[in-house]
């Protein structure tokens, strides 16, 4: 860490008091206290629009083209692959947009995993209704995709795949590199959003190529509103947002300065830490899946049982819905999730479980842990303490609950 964030406090920034209890950090993260300092001087005194040819401009520039290197160095990158866009969603847009627009000449059909973020399926519908051919793969009931399923859809017209690195909802880890290993060559793109994997596996450019990674800034503890799109050397995209022409044109509009060096040092702290809190994790996640799967009957685990992030703890428990669950939990002051936030408020049981061949009640059994930077074994004693007894009494209420 530099000078400046070196004595900054690593105190737990989750306004959670007592025995509450914050594990849901697929769906937002604090940003660190550490990242936060390191980005104040960009809204006041290192303030600058990058495109201005005078010396606050030139300094601006120095910061952007900094803050794109350390983001560049986190995935084994060059600084002149990197885009930085306003997140995730604007990540995939332009990959699949991008791609799809500026390729169309090879062909017109993508592939997507059917365990992929909402935002990547409602760009794939969004395609279909221009023209491009979209077919899904089916993961298996662990929710991984195989290189061999994948290569048994590719067509002469095929141009894209886009397969997510780890599932944001069930924590299943993708096989990438054997992905992009079968792909290399072909002439086919792989896309892979790297959102729930950042920060938790290495990804690294250098060894595995991939076409176009998407990165968001708030999933390593950087602030939100900001992510970046890899772009690997020759792949070509067209411009989605059209404007002024930053970021080679490729993303109009100036650039979020305070965020992008927020993301930078974001980065750089996932790195040094990322072997120590793989670990820690692990741990931690082990012993919630152990314990809950011991102490709760007919309570089963979502997902792959080894092949899943370090932080990802997804159950579904018999007879009960998941969100009267997380309500009770709630109550006691635990904080989790049912799925993906970004479609928690339809009534819709997830696409991702669906995908996997559960059926409709036990997707929406099913509850999802996520430890992040600042939870403890004490959170972990904590959901031991109460969430047996609330799926006792759910048990006890639901007509499809019949066992005794
Ligand atoms: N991809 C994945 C895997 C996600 O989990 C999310 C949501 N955090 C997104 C994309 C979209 O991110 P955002 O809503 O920040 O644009």
């Amino acid at each position: 860490m530099d000078e400046a964030t070196a004595g900054v406090s690593r105190r737990v920034p989750v306004e959670a008091t007592g025995d509450e209890v914050y594990l849901d950090y697929q769906s937002a993260k604090p940003v660190d206290p550490r990242v936060v300092v390191a980005m104040l001087p960009y809204f006041t005194e290192r303030f600058g629009n990058p495109a201005a040819l005078h010396t606050v401009g030139d300094r601006a520039t120095a910061a952007l083209e900094e803050g794109r290197a350390g983001v560049a160095a986190f995935i084994g990158a060059q600084p002149e692959e990197i885009v930085f866009t306003s997140g995730a969603t604007e990540s995939n847009n332009l990959a699949l947009i991008g791609y799809a627009n500026r390729n169309k000449q090879a062909g017109n059909h993508l592939i997507i995993s059917e365990v992929e973020h909402i935002s990547l399926h409602n760009i794939g519908k969004y395609l279909e209704k221009q023209g491009f051919r979209v077919t899904k793969v089916p993961p298996d009931q662990f929710g991984r995709i195989s290189p061999q399923k994948i290569r048994a859809r590719i067509t002469d017209d095929t141009i894209l795949v886009s397969v997510g690195w780890a599932s944001n909802e069930i924590g299943t880890i993708q096989p990438i590199p054997a992905i992009a290993e079968m792909l290399h060559g072909t002439g086919v793109a792989l896309h892979v959003d790297g959102v729930a994997a950042e920060g938790m596996l290495p990804m690294d450019m250098a060894a595995v190529p991939v076409s176009l990674l998407t990165l968001s800034s708030n999933d390593i503890y950087g602030p939100p509103g900001l992510g970046a799109l890899y772009i690997r050397g020759r792949t070509r995209l067209a411009a989605v947002t059209m404007g002024g022409g930053q970021e080679r044109g490729l993303r109009s509009g100036t650039e979020n300065l305070p965020a992008i060096v927020g993301m930078a040092a974001a980065a750089r702290i996932a790195a040094e830490e990322m072997p120590g809190e793989t670990a820690r994790l692990t741990a931690l996640r082990d012993r919630l899946i152990r314990e809950v799967l011991e102490t709760i009957p007919d309570s089963h685990l979502n997902g792959h049982p080894t092949e899943r992030l370090p932080n990802n703890a997804h159950f579904r428990f018999d007879g009960i819905e998941g969100e009267s669950l997380l309500l009770s939990l709630k109550d006691a002051g635990i904080w989790v999730s049912t799925g993906s936030a970004c479609s928690s408020k339809t009534l819709e049981p997830s696409h991702t479980l669906i995908s996997c061949g559960l059926l409709h009640e036990e997707a929406h059994g099913s509850l999802e842990f996520t430890f992040g930077r600042y939870s403890r074994e004490s959170d972990v004693d904590r959901v031991m303490e109460v969430l047996p007894g609330i799926v006792a009494r759910l048990r006890r209420l639901s007509p499809l609950y019949r066992k005794v």
